[in-house]
């Protein structure tokens, strides 16, 4: 004869569990932590010379501070960096992280972001300290996911930083996702998505974002901060692609 345990009693079983355990890093699944050490220093990052406005690694040895595509058409955004390339362990995190319903792992994700911004105060003429500012999602899209992982993200960086954050800047319109389209196609996909919302903002802006492709959003992003009156804009990402 089988035992039936109560439902009262499997429930609260189930619920103490989901409490006490903690949850396994989002990358090699060994419980622990949400990111463990070992898997944040197999994140490749960047460590060479890169352009001082898009970030993109430049040739080892090379005197040139921009890339090619920056110096014929200076981009909107003053300076990005990113913390490493969108692969390997950093990819398998984000997408965790993003698709995976791991809203935990933000911090030590933001964590990976500290480099990357001390590279952009160093390579920048602006001082410190900045307005931390996420690139949103559009409110249908974070509530389907529950959590806007920029937002998360922005947060935990604006910590440490003792920058303030500022969550003004909204999603408008809702866009088509950008995987897949040309430069050209997802300036026009994204095109006026973004508006800052409350008075002008007098500082510079920090862009967060999880990754940066052909930085066509963070373009976009940057000039609605900029028409809301900042003085400039730089830009962090955890990843870039290609
Ligand atoms: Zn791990
Ligand atoms: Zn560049």
């Amino acid at each position: 004869m089988a035992y039936l345990i109560p439902r009262w009693l499997s429930d609260g079983a189930s619920t103490l569990l989901d409490v006490h355990l903690p949850s396994p890093c989002i990358t090699c699944g060994r419980t622990g932590t949400a990111m463990c050490v070992e898997c944040l220093e197999a994140v490749e990052r960047f460590r060479g010379p890169e352009c001082n406005s898009c970030g993109l690694p430049l040739s080892a040895g090379t005197t040139a501070v921009q890339c090619d595509e920056c110096r014929r058409a200076p981009p909107v955004v003053r300076s990005v960096r990113s913390a490493g390339p969108f692969e390997g362990t950093l990819r398998t995190a984000i997408h965790a992280f993003k698709d995976g319903d791991r809203p935990d792992a933000a911090s030590p994700l933001a964590s990976l972001l500290l480099v990357p911004v001390t590279r952009l105060i160093a390579g920048s003429s602006v001082t410190a300290p900045w307005t931390v500012m996420p690139v949103p999602l559009h409110p249908r899209r974070r509530a389907a996911r529950g959590y806007d992982q920029a937002s998360l993200l922005a947060s935990h960086l604006a910590r440490p930083l003792e920058w303030s954050a500022a969550t003004r800047l909204r999603r408008v319109r809702e866009t088509n996702p950008q995987v897949g389209l040309g430069l050209k196609a997802r300036l026009a996909n994204i095109n006026g998505a973004f508006h800052v919302e409350g008075p002008p903002i007098p500082d510079t802006v920090l862009l967060v974002d999880d990754v940066m492709t052909t930085g066509a959003t963070l373009d976009q992003a940057a000039r609605a901060c900029l028409a809301a009156g900042c003085t400039d804009v730089c830009a962090v990402t955890l990843a870039r692609e290609p």
